[in-house]
């Protein structure tokens, strides 16, 4: 039987309307978006999993945030409430917003890194590993080795293996270490949580040495609620408790708000209590974003992001979010799919490789499984794979993924369980009629993230061939 889905804690006050199209128009359309599916228009969309970032609803408080914010260019009131705001939720003394999180990154960055530097995290988010090697320096990931395992439980995939970074710093000499970055949850782990007790052994092994630690903070709440219902002694403690002690070991924070502050567009720094970085953090803002009271956002923004890290901690929301999440999770294993597990705190992965076993890799299953959620059904889900790898820069040969996923991320707060019901539905059928479906060719791409913009169309199959 599947987990029972978790209600809403919310009622809906205001409907954006879909718009339904028939299998035949979904199959021309993705043909005319040559098969990739970030060249299709949202409106021929049904259900959007593209992303969990910036894709969230906002609460009726946050829209009448809106209409209060403060738009003066100096000291506005909404940039004072999202200081206190932020403060309070992460117990640091200085808050900086930005426009997004590598907004952030790229002012933070290289005043800690630089040529012959290197970074180590529990794995470096796309745009964090851009800006660490934008200042020359080597960007690490150092994963436990659990997270590699898709089918074994185990709570905390996204912790950082203590063993080798104590080994990476003197290998490389504290000195030349520039930043410890924790990423949480680890994102490219799959949402996978870091536990409290490796946030607390990497922070004391950094101040030993002193390196700073830099969180990237994307999904802290969801990560917390792991902690709350994953990690022993933390069942008692409230949401806000476990975000504070997990801040407490760390010097600072980089944060895309567009995740669990549950906002459109935003982000965030904020410095434990180094004076002497925050002016220097400053000093970059201002070129950067503008200037320290707005940081590249609008007074209203910057009021719906205070009042959205606060929605983001309520334990309620956490379990009805989380819960969606597990839902599909059982959904899937009831019929027999497999999928990256547990499953993370803002997608579920679906593991391509085991539901089309006759694509090879360098047909793209996990594309021609997303691919075919469209026409089945209008979703709009993401390769995680083979495709997304771009060809190997030296002999320009396909590379292999270690895993081919296809990737569901749940907005937050958008699509009700009967959504959810036909994404499911939708694999299962898919699965079923699964040795019809064809792998994909690239027929043209870019030199570097060819995912986004390149060209594919499916390959002529034996049997067709011999006709
Ligand atoms: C999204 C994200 C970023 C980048 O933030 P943007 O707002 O997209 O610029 C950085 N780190 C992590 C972990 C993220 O998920």
């Amino acid at each position: 039987m599947s987990k029972k889905y978790v209600a809403e804690p919310f009622k809906i006050k205001m409907v954006e309307p879909l718009r339904m199209t028939t299998k035949e128009e979904r199959i021309e359309k993705i043909k005319e978006a040559n098969y990739n599916l970030f060249a299709l228009r949202a409106e021929d969309v049904y259900i959007d999993l593209l992303t969990d970032s910036g894709t969230g609803a906002m609460s009726s408080n946050q829209w009448a945030g809106l209409m209060l914010g403060d738009e003066s260019y100096s000291g506005a009131s909404s940039f004072f409430k999202l200081v206190e705001s932020a403060k309070d939720v992460f117990g640091y003394e200085y808050i900086q917003p930005v426009h997004q999180g590598r907004a952030a990154e790229k002012v933070v960055m290289p005043l800690l890194l630089g040529e012959g530097k290197v970074a180590i995290s529990n794995m470096h988010f796309d745009t964090t590993r851009a800006h660490v090697e934008l200042t020359g320096a080597k960007a690490i990931d150092n994963v436990v080795a659990e997270a590699l395992d898709t089918t074994t439980f185990a709570p905390f995939k996204g912790n950082m293996d203590i063993e080798k970074m104590e080994k990476l710093i003197s290998e490389y000499g504290s000195e030349n270490v520039g930043a410890i970055i924790m990423t949480v949850t680890n994102n490219t782990a799959g949402g996978q949580p870091v536990s409290m007790s490796n946030m607390r052994d990497v922070y004391a092994i950094a101040q030993k040495n002193n390196i700073k630690v830099v969180i990237d903070a994307a999904r802290y709440a969801e990560n917390a609620y792991f902690i709350k219902t994953r990690e022993e002694g933390y069942q008692d403690k409230s949401i806000k408790e476990i975000v504070r002690e997990m801040f407490s070991y760390g010097d600072l924070l980089t944060m895309s708000s567009k995740k669990d502050a549950i906002v459109n567009m935003g982000g965030l720094i904020a410095i434990k209590n180094d004076e002497e970085m925050y002016n220097d953090v400053k000093a970059r803002t201002i070129p950067f974003e503008g200037f320290v009271s707005y940081g590249g956002l609008a007074g209203r923004d910057l009021e719906a992001l205070a009042i959205g890290l606060q929605e983001g901690i309520d334990y309620d929301y956490l379990n009805y979010r989380i819960g969606q999440m597990e839902y599909i999770g059982s959904r899937l294993e009831e019929a027999g799919i497999s999928f990256q597990s547990p499953v993370g705190g803002h997608a579920v992965f679906v593991d391509a490789k085991k539901v089309l076993p006759h694509i090879p890799y360098y047909q793209y299953p996990a594309q021609a499984l997303a691919v075919e959620l469209y026409i089945e059904a209008g979703i709009r889900s993401c390769d995680i794979g083979s495709y997304m790898l771009d060809n190997d820069p030296v002999t320009g040969e396909q590379r292999e993924a270690e895993l081919e996923l296809t990737r569901l991320a749940i907005p937050r707060r958008v699509y009700t369980q009967a959504h959810l019901d036909v994404v499911c539905d939708a694999i299962i059928a898919i699965k079923e009629r699964a040795d019809e479906i064809r792998g994909y060719e690239i027929t043209w791409q870019p030199k570097v993230l060819r995912h986004f913009t390149s060209k594919l169309r499916p390959v002529e199959r034996v049997e067709e061939l011999a006709k």
